[in-house]
């Protein structure tokens, strides 16, 4: 099959549209036909070197395709089903696994990171990762779900528990996850404010349903935050931006408010004082992917057409290098998606 590959860690230029030798699929493993696989910034990230990342290397998280291989213990799949992939990778027989929350098994990882992706023609994955799309959703809309619409409703619903009401701050709301978070708030009651650095952005974030937008780069988050909620503060920030944001983020949450952050974008480096913390008892949550259970609660929710994945534009595989420069410089909107 054709796959984009990397020999050595890099820049784009790393990348190469080559031949590698297919998948074989185990007997409790599902073949796909990758039809979509988007682009993440973890993508980026491993493309420039991570420890544990095996080299040559195939990446890609978000996979849409079809089903032309199923082994003999596979029930639930069949041959020639539209699907889309879970894009995490654990174990399913640990103690954490079997009660849902497999974000904390040892072997917990995402799809395409210590394992091959799906930048490639094939996949091979277990049957508990494949789930089938309605006809609605094409296979560059399916292929734009998974990992930003797992995070953020990991990071709203699980972790900071978001209720009708809420005011929430959503940074980069021109983001991938971004825009899956601005969708959330709005489904579940909430009104959002969103951040980002330029007007196209903006005005994408408030089709998406954002109340109020901020533009980070000429205006103080912290401040106009203030000015919106008429001093308040907001209950919930969704951070994943870190170092450029962190301060105003911080700054920007009422008295027992709660800021969930999954990334750091700008840098893992924050000043932060303690004294803040404990005075307005604020709540700090970590947040890392998702579950299959949170998978499975937001799924119905895109396939209902309650919330819709942001595809910004497709490349063919070959020119994943092209897709690279783009999300390298922050010019999407969206997901970015491969079409092998
Ligand atoms: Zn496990």
């Amino acid at each position: 099959m054709k796959a984009i590959r990397f020999h050595q860690f890099g820049g784009p230029e790393v990348l190469q549209y080559e031949d590698v030798p297919d998948p074989r699929p185990r007997e409790d493993q599902v073949l796909i036909r990758v039809r979509a696989c988007a682009l993440n910034h973890l993508d980026l990230w491993i493309r420039k070197g991570l420890p544990g990342v095996k080299l040559p290397h195939i990446n890609g998280s978000d996979v849409a395709g079809d089903v032309v291989e199923v082994g003999s213990y596979v029930s639930s799949v069949k041959r020639g089903m539209r699907v889309l992939l879970a894009p995490m990778t654990f174990c399913n027989h640990c103690a954490q696994c079997t009660a849902g929350q497999q974000s904390f098994c040892r072997e917990f990882s995402v799809l395409g990171y210590l394992n091959d992706g799906g930048n490639a023609e094939l996949i091979a994955v277990p049957e508990v990762n494949v789930i089938p799309i309605p006809d609605s959703l094409s296979y560059d809309e399916a292929a734009s779900v998974p990992l930003v619409f797992v995070t953020a409703w990991h990071m709203l619903v699980s972790r900071a528990q978001i209720k009708p009401g809420n005011t929430v701050l959503v940074l980069g709301g021109g983001s991938g996850v971004g825009s899956a978070a601005i969708q959330i708030c709005k489904m579940l009651g909430a009104t959002v404010i969103a951040t980002a650095g330029e007007e196209a952005k903006l005005q994408k974030s408030r089709e998406w349903g954002a109340d109020h937008t901020i533009d980070h780069y000429k205006q103080k988050i912290a401040e106009e935050v203030r000015r919106i909620t008429s001093k308040v503060g907001v209950d919930i920030v969704f951070e994943h931006v870190g170092s450029a944001t962190w301060e105003d983020s911080v700054r920007s949450l009422r008295p027992g408010g709660t800021l969930v952050t999954c990334g750091a974008t700008t840098g893992a480096e924050a000043k932060f004082d303690l004294r803040v913390l404990f005075s307005r008892q604020l709540s700090f949550l970590g947040s890392y992917m998702g579950t299959m259970g949170d998978f499975h609660q937001v799924l119905p929710h895109i396939f209902s057409g309650k919330l819709k994945p942001v595809v910004d534009r497709t490349y063919p595989l070959s020119e994943a290098r092209a897709a690279h420069e783009r999300l390298e410089k922050s010019e999407q909107f969206g997901k970015i998606v491969l079409n092998p």
